[in-house]
């Protein structure tokens, strides 16, 4: 019997065995520690320390009222060095928090050990999330206490588990499901325990055997109340709009979000979070990178505290051994080219792919010829060559009514087509485009 997956997608090369058998390793460097004050979706935090003030492991250093938000957490601990603006991963400027380390690690978060989280109201659950930090960490970080409040007159049916780490090269989900389920199944029962009404289903790509195996025992061991099911290996089959589909075979209207058809995704790593912070008090410090490419000498997964430089990164992976072309955060298709590796990983890091010329596949756009290979390998249905036409032509209104603002920026069709168009990057500029246009006109 074939296994369930969604519309239309791709199959790019996987190039997971560079890093699927490497067990997750612990890197605590030293030195400077920089934190941006936005690593999430939503309103920037602001630092709620000064220079000089000594900071803890775990200590909140930006805050902010706004409810679309998520503080930002000490991972060191140390003296706040500076406060100014820093380059961040995905080529931005903003303001951060810079606290040099002092090699100790020393705790200080406020938050307190639950123990059994069955007795505790899913209010102060939800409450304990938000003050944790957390975000989506697949890399989306939407923060997920938002996620946990929906709106009363919708009513969460399904809870679908996040494991599907369908971008080539990446696999610290992979190994996280593989090493660590038993936080991920918890987290799991604490967001069933808020939602006692839902159904839980773990998704994981077939490609996955091991994680399959380990989270299913942990589910029956524990005898959560959820099924884990095999997804056919399809690219983007980890977006949020093809997961929804091919678990409940319903689609999200465009511009709504999941609690409208009565879903909640989360992450693998992001129910792992979930748990620690309930349960052990633990808030967002730290999180697992795979390090990989065919120019790093040891490709490795690699747990290191946020604020961690790029660089150390790299180096603690054996550094580079020829010249990279191409260095994204993030896998090949979804990843952003990076200005610098002198940067710090954020809680959205899930990836830093060094790519030698061979392997980056650097090619020279030529002009469409009108093949169709873009529009059936879209999964939202989309026209990508006509939408990468009419931003060529800055006709932001055409680009809107084709739909263009429902495109995820998976990148099939830059993937699919022969003449090498830059659809994707085309998308982005009309995405940017309308919305310039709508901010003029408001
Ligand atoms: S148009 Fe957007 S959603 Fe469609 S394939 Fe291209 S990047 Fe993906
Ligand atoms: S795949 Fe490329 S060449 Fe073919 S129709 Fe789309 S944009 Fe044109």
């Amino acid at each position: 019997m074939s296994l369930p997956t969604f519309k239309r997608g791709i199959h790019p090369k996987e190039n997971k065995s560079l890093t699927s058998e490497s067990a997750i390793e612990d890197f605590k460097p030293s030195g400077e520690f920089v934190y941006p004050m936005s690593q999430h979706i939503g309103a920037p935090c602001s630092p709620v320390v000064k220079k000089g003030d000594r900071v803890l492991v775990g200590q909140k250093i930006g805050d902010t009222e706004a409810f679309v938000s998520a503080p930002i957490l000490s991972s060191v601990s140390g003296t706040v060095k500076d406060i100014t603006t820093r380059m961040t991963i995905s080529g931005g400027i903003e303001q951060c928090v810079i606290v040099e380390s002092d090699g100790e690690f020393e705790n200080g978060t406020t938050l307190v050990p639950r123990g059994d989280f069955k007795s505790l109201p899913p209010a102060d659950c939800v409450k304990i999330v938000r003050e944790a930090g957390i975000v989506g960490a697949g890399g989306a970080t939407f923060p997920t206490h938002v996620k946990l409040s929906p709106p009363p007159d919708k009513k969460i049916r399904w809870i679908i588990v996040n494991g599907v780490e369908c971008e080539p090269f990446l696999n610290c989900d992979n190994r996280l499901m593989r090493e660590e389920p038993e936080p991920i199944i918890g987290g799991l029962e604490i967001c069933m325990h808020v939602f006692p009404e839902a159904e839980g289903v773990i998704a994981v790509e077939d490609n996955k055997p091991e994680a399959i195996a380990r989270i299913g025992r942990e589910v029956s061991e524990r005898g959560c109340k959820a099924r884990v099911m095999p997804h056919r290996v399809k690219y983007p089959q980890g977006a949020e709009k093809m997961l929804i589909y091919t678990v409940t075979k319903q689609e999200i209207p465009p511009g709504a979000l999941p609690a409208e058809v009565g879903c909640l995704v989360m992450n693998v790593r992001t129910l792992y979070h979930i748990w620690h912070a309930v349960t052990d008090g633990i808030p967002v410090t730290e999180r697992i990178v795979s390090v990989t490419g065919d120019v790093i000498a040891n490709p490795k997964n690699i747990r290191a505290p946020l604020g961690t430089s790029v660089r150390a990164m790299i180096d603690a992976a054996g550094g580079f051994t020829g010249d990279p072309v191409k260095i994204l955060a993030g896998g090949p298709m979804m990843g952003i080219s990076m200005r610098s590796i002198d940067v710090p990983i954020v809680k959205g890091t899930s990836g830093i792919l060094a790519l030698s010329a061979n392997a980056a596949r650097s090619f020279t756009e030529t002009n469409c010829i009108r093949c169709g290979r873009c529009v059936s390998s879209c999964p939202m249905g989309l026209q990508p060559s006509l939408l990468d036409r009419v931003v060529r032509l800055r006709e932001y209104a055409e680009f809107e009514a084709a739909g263009g603002m429902n495109c995820i920026e998976c990148g099939c069709c830059s993937y699919i087509c022969p003449a090498r168009r830059y659809i994707t990057q085309s998308c982005r500029d009309g995405k940017a485009g309308v919305m310039a246009a709508r901010k003029k006109s408001a």
